[in-house]
């Protein structure tokens, strides 16, 4: 059996154990569109590899959905298709790709060795369309560490009105349309906690309390959402 899932009319996706991330196929009559291109070169050449129990033809494009190391580091070994991600992408691969392969290096020493062989290749193609990239986690609040809460569940209201058929989300489980609109919501409700926070009404410890995630996991986005109505919240570099 394939471990590649068809969503769709010959669009494909493969779901990856490391960071259980989801990776995109899509056939077109004379070459594969990828989505994301995991971590290193040599993920990067597995999904080459395991693009073979679909198709023979080769790579025509990739596209980044973001500029995290999960999702960009492998680009390298698609060359020479052309690279497509919005321009904030390219720029957060330029700005803090190197300082991203040493956070990660550090924090999984046993991937030192495939980080040091990493060419960064940011997105060649690239575009300043409205719709910025984002990303769930399966069951697990999306990762918050360079969000801008806020702004976000706005983001993710434009995206559901275009979904029709499946929801890949960077890491984890296949969703749907009703999967899209449940992290909106979820997005929404850390705004408005953040607000009401913000304008004194509640204190930060009920907040964190009434969001949809973990305690442990729901400070984070609040902090950011907090800072963000205080102007105060910096544009980060990604770990
Ligand atoms: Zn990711």
């Amino acid at each position: 059996m394939s471990l590649w899932t068809e969503i769709g009319q010959r669009v494909f996706v493969r779901r990856y154990a490391f960071y259980d991330q989801n990776i995109g196929a899509i056939l077109g009559d004379d070459g594969v569109l990828i989505v994301d291109t995991r971590i290193s070169h040599r993920q990067a050449d597995e999904i080459l590899a395991d693009l073979r129990e679909l198709t023979p033809l080769p790579v025509g494009a990739v596209v980044n959905t973001h500029g995290h190391n999960d999702h960009a580091f492998g680009n390298h070994r698609f060359r020479p298709a052309p690279i497509w991600g919005h321009e904030r992408c390219a720029r957060m691969i330029r700005e803090t790709g190197a300082s991203q392969l040493a956070t990660v290096a550090l924090a999984i020493p046993e991937l030192a060795a495939d980080l040091a062989e990493v060419v960064l290749d940011p997105p060649d193609r690239t575009f300043d369309g409205e719709f910025d990239t984002l990303e769930f986690d399966a069951g697990a609040p999306p990762y918050f560490g360079d969000s801008y809460p806020i702004d976000w569940p706005q983001t993710v209201e434009r995206m559901v009105e275009h979904v029709r058929g499946a929801v890949v989300p960077g890491h984890g489980t296949v969703g749907d349309r009703a999967f899209a609109v449940r992290s909106m919501t979820e997005l929404r409700t850390i705004a408005e906690l953040a607000s009401l926070v913000h304008q004194g009404v509640l204190a930060i410890d009920d907040a964190v309390l009434r969001t949809p995630y973990p305690a442990d996991a729901a400070r984070q986005p609040l902090e950011r959402a907090l800072a963000q109505l205080a102007g105060t919240l910096e544009v980060s570099a990604s770990a």
